[in-house]
């Protein structure tokens, strides 16, 4: 399963401290509950993107001495399953709305803006939900603008720890996608 954790570090920060970051000690086990300290169980790597730059990155599992399951202390700047950060994914939706140039391939553009349009109606519940009283675009092209931006005063890691705790999917997950690999955060 993935743990969300704000390390309060931005992408290259996160890199260059690799294992040496301050991950979190967990003494309640959020897939089963018991008041025991999860124990260190290794690292795995994985690829983050920010700006065009590949980085390896440290995944730090622990593991609970009571159900056996394993975590993945992931960084709040990253959603499961994807490589770019989620800024830049903002940034590069931004630039999709906005009709701004980004270094970025068509393909790429087409398929997070076709992801977000799906999503885009939850989405506008969510952000409404958290208590914006802002009232809707009726163009779905302004709307998608208007949700973006207000993700971005939200700051965009505050934005993916908060949906996580109401929704089941990632806000970029595929429309049929119904996973539930994320346990909400203590
Ligand atoms: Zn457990």
């Amino acid at each position: 399963m993935i743990y969300y954790h704000n390390f309060q570090l931005r992408l290259l920060q996160y890199a260059e401290l690799g294992r040496e970051n301050a991950f979190p000690e967990i003494d309640c086990c959020p897939m089963c509950r018991a008041h025991n300290r999860l124990q260190r169980h290794g690292f795995y790597e994985r690829n983050a993107i920010e700006n065009g730059t590949v980085m390896r990155i440290p995944i730090c599992r622990l593991k609970c001495p009571d159900c056996r399951k394993t975590l993945s202390l992931l960084p709040v700047f990253l959603l499961p399953y994807f490589q770019n950060t989620m800024v830049f994914i903002v940034q590069l939706l931004l630039s999709v709305w906005l009709l701004r140039p980004l270094q970025v391939s068509r393909q790429l553009r087409r398929f997070y803006a076709g992801r977000f349009q799906a999503k885009q109606t939850d989405i506008a519940l969510f952000i409404r939900e958290s208590g914006d009283r802002q009232s809707c675009e009726v163009s779905p092209d302004r709307e998608a603008l208007r949700l973006l931006e207000r993700i971005l005063m939200l700051d965009p890691a505050d934005f993916v720890r908060q949906w996580w705790r109401h929704r089941l999917s990632s806000f970029m997950a595929a429309a049929d996608y119904r996973g539930a690999r994320v346990v909400p955060s203590l």
